[in-house]
């Protein structure tokens, strides 16, 4: 019995079925369709994005006998030979494991003669950054002018290895990590053909482990699929995986925000029962405090993010109750702590003290609700004795209203009054109109007013 494992079960055969990447599908087919294809192109990205799956249909749909469409037909002779392995006008090479000097030299006399049985000879070495400075020197001047008849692609996960000499006669395509959505849509659809159910916690574990990587994602779902049989549960892939649920650490990090010491220490405790390895639980704790600090400072969580929705909404739920400050703080203070947990010999112990710390810190206040409060105190000495001031003013002058016009009055009064005190008059009235112009306090400095009060009574 052979069984074909899902990533390559459900590789895909055409542009229309590429997970993701759709920029760099669209620039492909577009170049297709104005046939203006680069004889050689560079496609980098993380693993099992799709970079040798692209590499392989666009070398079908540059071979397809139906013409240049912008799909391969997988019909043709030509498609039909790629998919099965055995064009002899397709040279893939693992460049990896064919490093050398010798081995460009043997592909360079290859590529001297004219295709087969296709239109075109079409080279594409994965892993290109594997090879040595002499092998990536012998490319050099064929990649600047190759052969009519030859195409290049290449593949790599590490594009800063590739000598610039190379990338820059090359079209270069970054793939990027496929997006949650995206990947989830992929898998439900991918167990709906294997006629298994899958819920979606379970779903969204795969994907938040997959990391963006197709291939990833489908290994994880393979060994689900075998595990769980027909019917997939959250519970099943925890245990399968190795993971907690999502709640049990959002739980924990609410207990430590609300300085829950017991209800922290029993949801690390859960951790432990489930097995779970400590790097991993710091790495996911870590995480879930990221996304609460981005949530609160973001204007667009989401995309930053990329989690599924109910997760997210979690999150905000979180984030309303505290400031990003105190969010930013605790995040700090995990992340030094539970660091030095990862590399400790007992690490529980140290995950438990990082947790104490936690909630024996005090909420933060910022900068600038403090600098309000103070504000607001100075504000608050200010009122008093203008209350005081006022009943004073009311029964010794006839229409008394302290208003800022009045306060003027009052201020020119004090060169005269003051002068023989010897007091620096025009400095008095100089604050006094300073204040004035502040127009959001609209009472004068009272200090002013005492004195000058008295005196317009004399
Ligand atoms: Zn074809």
């Amino acid at each position: 019995m052979s069984y074909l494992v899902l990533a390559r079960k459900s590789r895909p055969q055409t542009f229309a079925q590429v997970v993701g990447q759709k920029p760099i599908v669209r620039t492909l087919q577009n170049g297709l369709l104005q046939t203006r294809v680069p004889h050689a192109l560079i496609f980098s990205g993380v693993r099992g994005t799709g970079k040798t799956t692209l590499a392989r249909i666009m070398a079908k749909a540059i071979n397809c006998e139906q013409g240049p469409p912008p799909e391969p037909c997988n019909e043709c002779r030509s498609c039909k030979e790629i998919m099965a392995g055995s064009s002899v006008d397709l040279h893939e090479v693992d460049g990896a494991s064919n490093r050398g000097i010798q081995e460009i030299r043997e592909l360079k006399e290859n590529i001297r003669f004219m295709p087969t049985s296709s239109k075109f000879k079409i080279i594409i070495i994965d892993e290109v950054h594997m090879l040595t400075t002499e092998a990536f020197n012998a490319l050099l001047k064929t990649l600047e002018e190759p052969p009519e008849h030859v195409y290049f692609m290449f593949a790599t996960t590490e594009l800063h290895k590739v000598p610039v000499t190379i990338l820059s006669r090359c079209q270069r395509y970054e793939l990027k990590r496929v997006v949650h959505a995206e990947l989830a849509a992929h898998f439900a659809s991918l167990a709906q053909q294997e006629g298994i159910s899958i819920d979606e916690a379970a779903l969204n574990m795969v994907v938040r482990e997959a990391g963006g990587s197709v291939r990833d994602g489908l290994s994880l779902l393979d060994q689900v699929f075998s595990y769980c049989g027909e019917n997939v549960t959250g519970e099943e892939v925890a245990d399968v995986l190795g993971l907690v649920s999502h709640e049990v650490i959002a739980d924990l990090a609410r207990a430590l925000l609300a300085k829950d010491l017991s209800a922290a220490l029993n949801n690390l405790d859960k951790v432990y029962s489930y097995g779970m390895d400590i790097k991993r639980f710091i790495n996911e704790l870590l995480a879930w405090f990221r996304s609460l600090v981005v949530c609160s400072v973001s204007q667009d969580p989401a995309r930053l993010l990329d989690l599924p929705a109910d997760e997210l909404a979690l999150l905000q739920e979180v984030v309303a109750a505290y400031s990003s400050q105190t969010l930013f703080m605790m995040f700090n203070l995990l992340l030094e702590g539970l660091e030095k947990a990862a590399f400790s010999a007992r690490p529980r112990f140290a995950v438990e003290m990082t947790f104490i710390r936690a909630v024996q810190v005090d909420d933060v206040v910022p900068v600038t609700d403090l600098l309000t409060r103070l504000d607001d105190v100075l504000a608050g000495v200010a009122l008093p004795q203008q209350q005081v001031v006022a009943p004073q003013a009311r029964q010794s002058i006839p229409s008394p209203q302290v208003t800022p016009q009045t306060s003027r009055q009052i201020n020119q009064q004090i060169p005269q009054s003051d002068r023989g005190k010897g007091s620096t008059g025009p400095s008095a009235a100089q604050a006094a109109q300073a204040t004035q112009s502040r127009g959001d306090r609209p009472v004068a400095p009272t200090v002013t007013e005492k004195k000058s009060i008295p005196n317009l009574n004399r």
